[in-house]
Formats: structure tokens, C-alpha cells, sequence
């Protein structure tokens, strides 16, 4: 008995230990994701396709669809005149009584891959010509085996494939596996609750998904496959408010009208009727003894920094004590000097931990901030993880967060840990937090912020502070950069600076993407060389380079040395430089739409009365970057560019697979599900409410995965 036929198939096995996948299939396998069987079964069709009976040559239709097998005979690639890749394959199938001519147009890559001799299926519209039956560019597969059955008509589905495994190699693969898997398959969720929402159990969805008897049958696997993404996504949600509710608490704050004209009376602006709205949610939650776990959204430029300052300031007036993270240094000290200003003269102690503070310092402050001699510490993130201690934290602000909560609640717990290790267990089984708030220039359509962010309250600012200018936005095709350019120019003569934003870095990456993109080397020394001669200085950020190195010469953009800046999108968080107003972006078909709103967020931050600008050069080459370039040239509102950002890309994509924690959608699609994801909503907490722990019997599948998708982000092994 050989190895590979004594292997018991389950959903952990790796596919590489499955008969005919070799290390290479195995490797081009994993391109697509697919390590395990389970990743396998998981691998979803996207499509359909109604495929003919397969029948000899003779049978074939004269006109209509048909399949037939047989042996290539013989082979010829026909140039046209247009170059290499135009012209035609053409192919001689030998079958059953007769042969059949095989046309594919453009196909060179097929001069490779089909030689005489191949046994192949060929299926798709047969057509006839002087009494001689062809294809023209059919589907086809090798047959490996000239014994295998044909085929009858069927449902055909169609995979997410590569250039390396088409689709019929994975379904092959696919029906090699899945008798015998599906067997192994538990259903999670509670038979009475499967009954009541009339799906069919998670076996034969995978049956019916792959393997479908109709078309009825793909349209309930479908529905049955997103409602199990959704519910665990709604779990996962009810869980954490559960325990945040119920578990957790954080310092009620005391407020009163006193406390807030006192605080407001430090801006040197009257806050909008927004603000002001945001101000009083967040101090209606901090009066709680549960931790507040909110997110505000306003559109870059809106001012939420003063908000933040409103809250950490409500701590400050308990005498506890508050922290203002920010992504980057540059931003951390932005936000210290800001808040420095609003607060000079008064009796708020305020320090800035950065990476370039040395250690005899570092090690004072640390000192300060335990024994409570320091009220807001402002920092970035990554500084505040670890050694930093404090003696009583009240609230947590976190600035340009486009993770959204997920880690988050593990690291807050920490830094609210108090004096050192091991002497507070008190707090610790006390599940003391402090309460959390997140900042986000990323809008989130409210579909999103009901549903996968459920489990954080949001406000929003709406609305810009008096007397901005808005943006001038400008879409132009590459044939108009000089004039571009030129007019960049004379901005920069009077006295504005610019960014300009490519996507690439160097060439050897540009040439990587097979399209000329400008990258900042050679786009630094044409803007240098062609426009801004001796009179201008140019300078270039990019991803690659030291983040000291990048922050120091953002710094000398700030203060003006620079004149113009080329940027990948590093400079897409954060950066403040009231004095850049005109912005170019290169190549701007290849960015996604809320970057490009991010983007066009750098400038026009107010200063000085000048209209901003921003000019998108590019060349859409697809109807979906059409779109987006007129999307973005249509409006200013984040909102609305979040909403067709979803419309056009669907939420898997929405902040970039995974980038906001929650495990990516694969099948169930938002808005397009929205109802079924409304009913995953009230199941989810009717399972909740009943059994917040999930520790009843026909909770536990439901329980193990959870554990294992969220891991402990979720609270669950505390509850447990
Ligand atoms: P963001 O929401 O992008 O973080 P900021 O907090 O940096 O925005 O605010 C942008 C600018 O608007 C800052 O220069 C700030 O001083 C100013 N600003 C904020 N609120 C007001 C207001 N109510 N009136 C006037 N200016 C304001
Ligand atoms: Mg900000």
C-alpha cells in the first residue's frame, strides 16, 4: 500500500499530501490560498456555466453548444500582421467519427501549452463551415485519463483559477477530495436554528456549492455559506459588546456645566455645532463606569483633534490621566505642540514621548507618568506599548486608526495595568480598562458601522470648521502633465509648495507593473531638472527609507525648506502642512478611492486663504477606474465617496482584506446581503443574551471557531 492512498482525507489535511500534487502544484496551490483541504472546500466558485453533453463529433450540433473529446492532430499559430501576440491558434481534434477544427484568437500562450498527441475536452458554440464543424474559442481540458466517463449535461462551476491552474484542474481536484471530506464536516450552528432560517446544514452547502444537481441548489449553498460568515462576524460583535457591558468597566468621569466651560474655554475657536454634539456623547459615556468604546469619524480637516482634547481633558479634571497616540512621530509632536498651545498657562502637565528622547529622560518620564506627575502623555503607539506605566489612566485616544479595534482592547488593558507588574491583580480581576477612543478619517458607510463595527459606538463630525476653502479638484489624461506642471510652477512662485504623489519607488518596481509608472527617483529629477531648476527644492519620501530619515525631511517640508514634495503614499496619514496647496497625483487610476480622498486631504488645511488644488493625472483603462476618477472629481464629501467606494469594490476590499481585523468576507457581500445579514444580527443575539459564553452544548462548534478566528481579541477566554 503506497502512502498517499492510505491517507484519510479530512478537512486539515494539506492538499500536497493528495495524490498527483507535486511541491510545484502544491506552490501554485498556496498562490491562491489553498494549503488545506478546508481551503480547498472553501475555494468557492464564482460562476456557473451551463455545460452541453459531451458526444461524438458526428452528434455535435451544427450550429449550438457542444462537447467532445479526442486527440489533437496537429497545431499551427497563424500571425497577423499586428505583431506577436495578434493572430490565431488553430487546433485539429481527432474524434469520435471525425474531426474538428479548433480556433482561439490571440491565444499565442496556447503555443505552449497544447501539442498533438494531448487528449483534451473541448466544450463551448460549435459552428459549421463548408460542411466542417469548428469552435472557436471553446473551454477545453487535458483529459489525464482517455478512460474518463463523459460527461453529461451538467452544471459547470467556475474557480478563481491562475495562469498556473485553470479552473478544471481545480474542480478536479475539488471532486477528489469531496466525498470524502464531506462527511467529516460538523454542522456548527444548532440544528434548531439551521431549521428555523430553512438552510440546508454546512456539508451539503459545500455539496451543493461545488457540486450542484441545479441551479436552485448553487442559490442555496450561496445563502447558506454567507449566513454562516455573517452570524459568526454578528457573534464575534455581540460578544465583545456583551463583555464590554457586562465585564469590563473603566473610571466614571465627573462632569458638570462648570467642568465644561472651563474646558472649552481653552480653544481659541468657538466649536462648531458638530463638535459640540461629539463633545457631549463622549462626555455622556465617560460618566460611565463601563469603558466607552468609540469611534470618530470626520473627514480629514473636520477637527477632531479638539475633541480628543475635550475628553482627555475631562480626565485631567478627575485628576487622572490621559493618552493621545498617534501614527507616526511627526504627527505625535503636532499634536503636542497644538495642545501645548491651548493649554499654556494653565496647571495640565503634558509630555511628548518620543523615540529621540535619550534614556536618562526617557527613563524620568517614565518615573513621571507611573507616580501620576504627568496628566496627558502624547506618543506614538508603538512607544506606548511595553514599559510605559501609569498611575491611574482614565481614557485612551488613538488618532489615524485604521485598525479598528481589534488589538486594541488587550493593549488598553495593559496600559491600564497601573504600578508594576503583579501588584495589581486587583485591577486586573476587576477587568479595569480604560475608556477608547479611536479617530478615523476614513468615513465608514453606515451599512459598515452597524454591522462589522458593531461593536464600537460611532460619532461623527460632519461638515468642515467655518471658513475653509473647499478643494478644487481636477481629473486631466497624461497628454496634459507639462501644463500641470507648469502651473504647479507658478504656484510655487507665489510662495505655496506641493506634493507630488507616484506610485512606484524605484524602476526596477515600475517595470515589475508593466506599465510606465513614474517612479520618485526619475519623477524627482524631471520635476528638478525640467520645471523647478535652481529656483525650487525638491525632496522625496517614500516607503523604503528610514522613518527618521522620512520624518526629518517631511519636518524641513513643514518648515518650508522644500518646496515640493514627491511622496508614495506615505504621506497619505496624518501629515499637516498648512502651507502645501497644490497636490498632484501621478498615475492616479491605480489608487483606490478612499487614498485618493486621503490624499487630496493633505491639502488645503486652511492657511493664509489659499485655493487648493488638486489635480488627478490619469489614464483609466477599466470602466472601474473610470469610475473612480469620476467619483472623486464629483464630490469632497468623504461620506459619499465611501458609499461608491463600497458600491464599487464590495467589502472585502472596503480597508483592504484584514486590515481592520475581522476576517474578510468570501462570499456574503455588503449592501448586496444586508437583509440576510440583518437576520445573522437577532440570531446572533438571541444566542448572545441566552448563553454569552457560549458554553451550552450546541454552542461549542460555534464557540471553537470563534476562539480561533478572533483569537483572544475577543474576550472569550476571560469569559470562559
Ligand atoms: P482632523 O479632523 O483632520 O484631525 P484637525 O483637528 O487637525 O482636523 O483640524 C483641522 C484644522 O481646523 C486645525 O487647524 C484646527 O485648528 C481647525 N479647527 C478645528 N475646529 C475648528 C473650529 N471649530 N473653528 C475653527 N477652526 C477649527
Ligand atoms: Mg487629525
Amino acid at each position: 500500500m503506497s502512502a498517499t492512498s492510505s491517507v484519510s482525507i479530512t478537512a486539515s489535511t494539506r492538499v500536497d499530501q493528495l495524490p498527483g500534487v507535486g511541491a510545484v502544484r502544491a506552490r501554485h496551490l498556496a498562490h491562491l490560498g489553498i494549503v488545506t483541504v478546508s481551503d480547498l472546500l472553501r475555494h468557492l466558485p464564482m460562476r456557473y456555466e451551463l455545460e452541453a453533453a459531451e458526444s461524438s463529433v458526428q452528434e455535435l450540433p451544427g450550429k449550438g453548444i457542444g462537447a467532445v473529446r479526442g486527440t489533437i492532430v496537429g497545431t499551427r499559430w497563424v500571425a497577423s500582421h499586428g505583431g506577436r501576440t495578434r493572430g490565431r491558434f488553430e487546433a485539429t481534434l481527432e474524434g469520435q467519427g471525425g474531426r474538428i477544427l479548433l480556433t482561439w484568437f490571440n491565444a499565442r500562450y496556447l503555443v505552449d501549452k497544447l501539442h498533438p498527441g494531448h487528449q483534451i475536452r473541448v466544450w463551448g458554440k460549435v459552428d459549421t463551415f463548408r460542411d466542417y464543424r469548428q469552435m472557436v474559442n471553446p473551454k477545453w481540458e487535458l483529459l489525464d485519463d482517455s478512460q474518463a466517463p463523459a460527461r453529461d449535461e451538467r452544471i459547470r462551476p467556475i474557480y478563481p483559477a491562475s495562469e498556473q491552474i485553470n479552473s478544471a484542474a481545480i474542480e478536479r481536484l475539488i471532486g477528489q477530495v469531496l466525498d470524502a471530506v464531506l462527511p467529516t464536516i460538523h454542522d456548527p450552528l444548532p440544528e434548531e436554528l439551521r431549521k428555523r432560517n430553512a438552510l440546508p446544514d454546512l456539508a451539503q452547502a459545500f455539496r451543493m456549492a461545488h457540486r450542484p444537481g441545479d441551479m436552485d441548489e448553487t442559490g442555496a449553498a450561496r445563502r447558506r455559506l454567507a449566513y454562516n460568515e455573517l452570524l459568526l462576524l454578528q457573534l464575534g460583535i455581540a460578544i465583545k459588546r456583551h463583555y464590554n457591558e457586562h465585564v469590563l468597566h473603566a473610571p466614571a468621569l465627573r462632569w458638570s456645566r462648570a467642568i465644561d466651560e472651563h474646558i472649552r474655554q481653552r480653544f481659541p475657536f468657538e466649536l462648531t455645532e458638530a463638535q459640540r454634539r461629539v463633545c457631549e456623547e463622549i462626555a455622556r459615556d465617560l460618566q460611565r463606569d463601563r469603558p466607552m468604546n468609540r469611534l470618530l469619524q470626520g473627514d480629514v480637516g473636520a477637527g477632531k483633534t479638539v475633541v480628543a482634547l475635550y475628553a482627555l481633558l475631562m480626565a485631567v479634571a478627575d485628576r487622572k490621566q490621559g493618552v493621545l497616540m498617534a501614527p507616526t512621530e511627526l504627527l505625535a509632536e503636532q499634536h503636542m505642540a497644538s495642545l501645548s498651545n491651548m493649554l499654556a498657562g494653565s496647571q495640565v502637565r503634558i509630555a511628548l514621548l518620543t523615540g529621540s528622547l535619550p534614556a536618562a529622560a526617557r527613563r524620568q518620564l517614565l518615573d513621571d507618568i507611573v507616580e501620576g506627575r504627568i496628566d496627558i502623555v502624547v506618543g506614538t503607539q508603538a512607544l506606548l506599548g511595553g514599559a510605559v506605566r501609569f498611575k491611574d489612566l482614565a481614557l485612551a485616544v488613538i488618532d489615524e486608526q485604521h485598525r479598528f479595534g481589534v488589538m486594541q482592547r488587550a493593549f488598553l488593558r495593559q496600559l491600564a495595568g497601573g504600578a508594576a507588574e503583579g501588584e495589581d491583580t486587583a485591577d486586573a480581576q476587576n477587568h479595569r480598562v480604560p475608556h477608547c477612543l479611536v479617530m478615523t478619517a476614513t468615513p465608514i458607510p453606515r451599512t459598515l458601522s452597524l454591522t462589522v463595527f458593531g461593536d464600537l459606538d460611532v460619532s461623527t463630525i460632519t461638515g468642515l470648521p467655518p471658513g475653509r476653502q473647499p478643494i478644487i479638484t481636477r481629473v486631466v489624461g497624461p497628454e496634459k502633465s507639462d501644463d500641470v506642471y507648469r502651473y504647479m510652477v507658478q504656484r510655487l512662485e507665489r510662495g505655496e509648495q506641493a506634493y507630488v504623489v507616484v506610485p512606484a519607488i524605484d524602476e526596477e518596481n515600475a517595470r515589475a507593473t508593466n506599465a510606465q509608472l513614474k517612479s520618485v527617483r526619475a519623477h524627482v529629477k524631471l520635476l528638478q531638472d525640467k520645471y523647478c531648476g535652481q529656483r525650487f527644492r525638491v525632496a522625496a519620501v517614500h516607503g523604503r527609507l528610514k522613518r527618521e530619515t522620512r520624518e526629518a525631511i517631511m519636518k524641513r517640508f513643514r518648515d518650508g525648506f522644500y518646496h515640493v514634495l514627491v511622496a508614495t503614499t506615505v504621506i497619505e496619514v496624518g501629515v499637516d502642512v498648512p502651507n502645501a496647496s497644490v497636490m498632484v497625483v501621478e498615475h492616479a487610476e491605480r489608487f483606490g478611492l478612499a487614498q485618493l480622498h486621503q490624499l487630496r486631504g493633505r491639502v488645503g488645511r486652511g492657511a493664509n486663504g489659499r485655493q487648493a488644488l488638486c489635480v488627478f493625472i490619469a489614464d483609466p483603462t477599466t470602466p472601474e477606474a473610470s469610475q473612480r476618477m469620476a467619483a472623486i472629481a464629483s464630490t469632497t464629501d468623504g461620506f459619499k465617496i465611501a458609499e461608491s467606494d463600497l458600491e464599487i469594490i464590495g467589502m472585502g476590499d472596503f480597508f483592504g482584506t484584514r486590515q481592520h481585523g475581522a476576517p474578510p468576507l468570501r462570499v456574503a457581500e455588503i449592501p448586496r446581503d444586508l437583509e440576510l445579514l440583518n437576520l445573522a444580527r437577532r440570531d446572533a443575539q438571541t444566542i448572545v443574551d441566552a448563553d454569552p459564553a457560549l458554553t451550552a452544548p450546541e454552542h461549542h462548534r460555534l464557540r471553537a471557531i470563534l476562539t480561533h478566528q478572533y483569537g483572544q481579541t475577543l474576550g472569550l477566554i476571560d469569559v470562559g
